[in-house]
């Protein structure tokens, strides 16, 4: 690599710099820093590419580029200043920017430290780019599979490089407006780099040294690779890469079948490729309840979709493109090929660079950070919030651990983080969502239990859709018949799940459900006909849930 220094006219403030990172990661820059005081970015380019490519990508950011020189490696450039400040926060995630804007609003001064694109997982490599191509790969099943005689649909090959363009336009403006730009609207500071500690009052990021009165880790996770013979060797697809793909593959396989690799092997399926989920354990999501694992593995089954239970992974060969999975099943040694593999097993936390033992921060067992009720980690100047404390991995709760972790470090509050209640959806479809206690943890907390399981057939909505592959199970206390939780297989289960939600939080009874209007041929009415199944058979009503 050559590095460079470039002047560069027009940025006015930090979005700006984040907007000529971008343009310049996009060409393969790397070890980017741009400047807006001092109207100049440093970057590292290829040794065979020129910096007039450097000038362009400028230039189509609508920026204007300048004079351009090298820069010595021992001349890399030093910041000369050291930043004081209230409240510094490591990573730019959804727990990053809710801390920060509180503690702004708490009249902190605060700098914000991020190593790779501003937004972190969420809106880059996460929720909004995963999502959007569900929906493309759901429009494009429903052309091919139309549930309606009568109804002729058609679908031509999915053109994938076109739709993951439009996923990335999608992506750009949802990261300057929900991210880059809040950094000037509440007037709080970026630095690019990688930050470690130095001790518990500093940090360094590429040689400058920052310190704060309080820090935030947010520094979130990223995919875990498991130990499996001769993986390391094969090209495998992680979550993030796989939503590069520009092709659909004719066979995929996916390692682990958490919610990450049931959404992204059923968004290839109905992309059009032949999709292999397998597993180490005997039931799919075995965190939830029976009745969900068997609903989503029919529906699943029903759709195509190959599933593997109970793989002890032997090996992993590549031959030319084919991956080959050597496994063994029930005493039987099987080879799974396919074109493509995807390794979605869990999320490792993000803590190996930032040194934390010279700032007294303890981790558990596998690296995440350890926190208390207050997001505090166990040294009291330094708080950790999001998927680095490896809580319940949704952009929800690191927003609402950096809300609380921000207002308990700079705004004098006392908050407990309160996370009893945490609704989680798997965008598959049909969709899985669930909120509360299980049935078996229910029991574990001592309840004496009562629940009640619907299938989707004693759905209308579900009837009318001809999709009746699910459930609806909700979970109460016998006693005093309130509901603790709830747990659906079904379309829209994702939206319907926060009326749970509120019944859980709030401690509704089932007859507070029952006395309530549900509005017919809604997926939600469900939630109505479950309550009434704990005390009568619905199958004897007439048209709806009385
Ligand atoms: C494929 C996929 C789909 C998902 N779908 C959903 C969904 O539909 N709904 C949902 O709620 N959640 C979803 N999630 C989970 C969600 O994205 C995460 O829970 C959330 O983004 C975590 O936010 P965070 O702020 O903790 O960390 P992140 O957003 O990961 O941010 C951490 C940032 O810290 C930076 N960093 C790390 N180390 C350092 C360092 N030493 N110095 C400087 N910077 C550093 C990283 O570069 C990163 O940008 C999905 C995740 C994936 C992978």
């Amino acid at each position: 690599m050559k590095k460079y220094r470039l002047d560069v006219q027009g940025m006015t403030c930090a979005g700006c710099e984040e907007h000529i990172a971008i343009a310049l990661e996009g060409i393969g820059a790397k070890e980017i820093q741009a400047d807006f005081r001092k109207g100049k970015a440093v970057f590292a380019l290829p040794e065979d590419m020129k910096v007039e490519t450097a000038k362009k990508a400028i230039a189509e950011a609508k920026y204007q580029p300048g004079e351009a020189e090298e820069v010595q490696t021992s001349e890399a450039p030093r910041p000369d200043e050291e930043g004081e400040y209230d409240y510094i926060i490591i990573g730019s995630g959804g727990a990053a920017f809710s801390s920060a804007i509180e503690a702004v609003k708490q009249g902190a001064k605060v700098a914000m430290i991020e190593r790779g694109t501003v937004g972190g997982t969420c809106v880059n490599i996460g929720c909004v780019p995963s999502k959007t191509l569900l929906r493309a790969g759901e429009i494009n099943h429903l052309a091919r599979n139309n549930p309606f005689i009568g109804l002729h649909t058609s679908a031509d090959e999915v053109d994938l490089a076109q739709l993951v363009k439009q996923k990335e336009e999608l992506v750009t403006d949802l990261r300057n407006k929900k991210y880059v730009d809040l950094i000037d609207d509440y007037g709080f500071e970026l630095i690019k780099g990688e930050a470690r500690f130095i001790d518990e009052y500093t940090i360094e990021v590429d040689g400058l040294k920052l310190s704060a009165k309080r820090f935030l880790i947010a520094t979130g996770a990223a995919p875990a690779v498991p130990v499996i013979s001769g993986l390391e060797e094969v090209d495998y697809l992680t979550s993030t890469t796989l939503l590069e793909l520009k092709k659909v593959p004719k066979r995929l396989t996916v390692i682990g079948s958490g919610y990450i690799g049931v959404e992204l092997g059923q968004l290839f399926h109905r992309l059009g490729s032949e999709v292999t989920l397998m597993q180490r354990s005997s039931r799919l999501f075995k965190e939830y309840d029976p009745e969900i694992s068997e609903a989503l593995t029919k529906a699943l089954t029903e759709q195509g979709i190959r599933l593997v239970t109970g793989a002890s992974y032997e090996r992993i060969e590549q031959e030319g493109e084919v991956k080959k999975v050597y496994i063994e099943v029930d005493g039987q040694k099987r080879i799974i090929e396919s074109d493509q593999l995807l390794i979605a097993a869990g999320r490792t936390p993000n803590t190996e660079s930032l040194n934390l033992q010279a700032a007294g921060v303890k981790t558990g067992s596998l690296g995440e950070i350890r926190i208390d009720d207050y997001a505090k980690t166990t040294n009291e100047r330094i708080y950790a919030a999001g998927d680095v404390t490896l809580g319940p991995q949704f952009v929800y709760v690191a927003a609402y651990q950096g809300r609380v972790a921000a207002g308990n470090a700079v705004g004098g509050q006392n908050e407990k983080l309160d996370l009893a209640i945490v609704p989680g959806v798997t965008f598959t479809a049909p969709a899985v969502a669930t909120v509360g206690l299980t049935e078996i943890q229910a029991k574990e907390n001592g309840y004496d239990v009562i629940t009640s399981v619907l299938s989707l057939e004693a759905v209308p909505r579900a009837q009318v859709n001809r999709e009746t592959t699910g459930v609806f199970k909700l979970v109460a206390d016998a006693k005093t018949r309130q509901l603790l939780g709830g747990h659906i297989v079904a379309e829209n289960a994702g939206d319907v799940i926060y009326a749970v939600a509120l019944a859980v939080k709030f401690g509704l009874t089932i007859e507070n459900l029952n006395e309530t209007l549900a509005p017919y041929l809604t997926m939600a009415e469900g939630v109505k006909l479950a309550a009434l199944t704990f005390d009568k058979d619905v199958s004897q009503l007439s048209c709806c849930a009385g």
